[in-house]
């Protein structure tokens, strides 16, 4: 199928492409990498007046680190944190997650900020996020506001953005130097979208040990105290061990009895990447 006519327009600002989206009065999309949108548009899923493409506004293209933590771009895209341009100090696992998205072509033009407003709940980037208690920064060209992940995201294929506001980046803390992440993913074949996926972070300096289930029917699950799921106080390299009742519980709740096992193995798998 082809798309429905739409017009085009390249934003060089974040006052210009809030502009076009606000003259458009919800009528207009903007456009990053169109790994996603592409397809909606050629199925008629996504009709829009205007596309406005955003990847040449350089606010969205750059990583900034500071001694707080590191500023992601919403334009940065999977390749560059799988290449290591935006080497973060620290966080070894974005590079790793980039990795494991699609194949290359996809994450030549996927960009971060894309999956995060897509949304799709089987995507790679809102689990190991919500993890590391990533931020979403959001304007409307003038207005800046900062929400975290969890509140981003309010359903599948759903965000919180309005009117003319677009994600302009994704602000994440920097963890402490004893902090690890893990994330493992059970998909059908290498690259594929999740079946089900986890991902945990277990930092001893900051006492942190959350575990985040994710491809759920929805946003995903976030346990802020993995020792309710996960067995016994967790010592790096120590075994893990999942407490069978409790997540199978917090599964039935979140209404992912179905393929129980898929969550189980993968949320043990990325407790055993954070441990190792
Ligand atoms: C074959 C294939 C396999 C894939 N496999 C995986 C996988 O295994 N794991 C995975 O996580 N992903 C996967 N993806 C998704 C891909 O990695 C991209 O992340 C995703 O397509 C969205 O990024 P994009 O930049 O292309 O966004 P686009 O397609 O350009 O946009 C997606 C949506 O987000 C909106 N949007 C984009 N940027 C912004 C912004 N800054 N502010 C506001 N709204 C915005 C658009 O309006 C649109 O609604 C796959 C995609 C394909 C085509």
């Amino acid at each position: 199928m082809q798309p429905a006519k739409f017009e085009f327009a390249r934003a060089r600002s974040l006052g210009e492409a809030a502009t076009i989206l606000r003259q458009a009065s919800g009528s207009a999309k903007v456009i990053a990498g169109g790994q996603s949108l592409g397809p909606m548009l050629n199925l008629r899923l996504a009709r829009p007046s205007v596309l406005v493409d955003i990847t040449a506004i350089p606010e969205l293209t750059r990583i900034e680190e500071d001694g707080d933590g590191v500023m992601i771009g919403a334009c940065v895209t999977t390749s560059d944190l799988e290449d290591g341009r935006a080497r973060v100090d620290g966080l070894p696992i974005l590079a790793t997650v980039a990795a494991g998205i699609a194949y290359r072509a996809v994450r030549n033009r996927g960009t971060v900020g894309g999956s995060l407003c897509h949304a799709d709940p089987a995507g790679d980037w809102l689990p190991v996020l919500c993890a590391l208690a990533a931020e979403c920064v959001v304007t409307d060209g003038s207005r800046v506001r900062r929400v975290p992940i969890q509140g981003f995201v309010t359903g599948a294929f759903e965000v919180m953005l309005e009117g003319a506001e677009l994600l302009q980046a994704i602000r994440i803390p920097r963890p402490s130097r004893a902090a690890r992440c893990g994330y493992y993913k059970v998909s059908r074949k290498a690259g594929e979208f999740a079946l089900a996926s986890a991902a945990v972070l277990f930092d001893r300096e900051g006492e942190r040990f959350r575990a985040v289930i994710g491809a759920t029917q929805g946003r995903p699950i976030v346990v802020e105290d993995a020792r309710s799921i996960l067995r016994g106080v967790p010592q790096p390299g120590g075994a893990v061990e999942l407490d069978a009742t409790a997540a199978g519980a917090l599964l039935r709740r979140a209404q992912l009895p179905a393929h129980m096992r898929l969550y189980t193995t993968a949320l043990v798998r990325a407790a055993a990447q954070a441990m190792a």
